[in-house]
């Protein structure tokens, strides 16, 4: 059973988390550190007061405007917050008081980071998705839902098939289809969910990708020129598949 105070810590904690989040999708394309200095304002760059900088709770209070300057704050930073405690609330209603669930917040959380740097400034950063194919292997020694030997093969499989894409669509469109930014990310969340995992991570994104692409060309937002990042829809794919990879699995052969 689930206790309503564990709900509630949880939430808190995505909250918390959501809140450095932000912090790190502004910072780390710039190079800057992401410890100091404290939370400012982007444009008068005064400094954020403890009280002002309370996940979701400040946005609504401050009416979304910086208390100093009045400028707008971009409602990306309430959408990471409620989107991350979100996450954590459903990781945790899934997997409980688990390690499975501690590794999983600490997956998603990254791929929050990337998909909203990646939305922001078409890059995914190597700073994360480097350390994080290394982390996820060593990861899978330790812990009793993937072997060691799985997460390899989800580092192979994943990259690897990124890697076969781009090429072919390199190939045939005659300019980058997907970078090697990709690549990297297809292997980190390889390595922390397996081959089967990330084989269905990629088919979700490739398939949410295109809807998105087709709605948002034919609602005339972009056009066909346009470059529509990848990496936030294998990021969504991959939080879909870590949440309900069994279910869609038994879904599938189901039939
Ligand atoms: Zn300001």
């Amino acid at each position: 059973m689930y206790y309503g105070i564990e709900i509630v810590l949880i939430f808190v904690l995505g909250l918390i988390v959501g809140s450095f989040s932000n912090v790190c999708i502004y910072r780390i394309p710039r190079n800057e550190s992401i410890l100091y200095p404290a939370s400012h304002c982007p444009k008068c760059h005064s400094n954020i007061k403890a009280l002002d900088n309370i996940p979701l709770l400040s946005y609504i209070l401050l009416k979304g405007r910086c208390r100093n300057c009045k400028s707008k704050i971009s409602i990306q930073y309430p959408v990471v917050e409620f989107l991350t405690g979100f996450i954590y609330l459903i990781i945790y209603l899934i997997y409980g008081l688990s390690i499975q669930t501690l590794i999983y917040i600490i997956l998603s959380s990254a791929l929050v980071i990337i998909a909203f740097i990646d939305l922001n400034e078409q890059i995914v950063p190597d700073v994360i998705s480097l350390p994080g194919i290394v982390i996820g292997f060593i990861i899978s020694f330790f812990v009793p839902y993937i072997l060691f030997i799985n997460s390899a093969l989800g580092i192979v499989v994943g990259g690897g098939i990124i890697l076969v894409i781009g090429l072919v669509g390199s190939v045939i469109f005659k300019k980058e289809a997907m970078g090697g930014g990709d690549v990297k990310l297809a292997a980190m969340i390889g390595a922390f969910l397996g081959w089967r995992y990330i084989m269905i991570s990629l088919f979700l994104g490739f398939f949410l990708g295109a809807l998105a692409g087709i709605i948002l060309i034919l609602s005339k937002i972009k056009s066909r020129e346009d470059v529509i990042p990848f990496g936030p829809f294998i990021a969504l794919g991959s939080i879909i598949t870590l949440l309900w990879g069994e279910k869609i699995i038994s879904w599938y052969l189901g039939f």
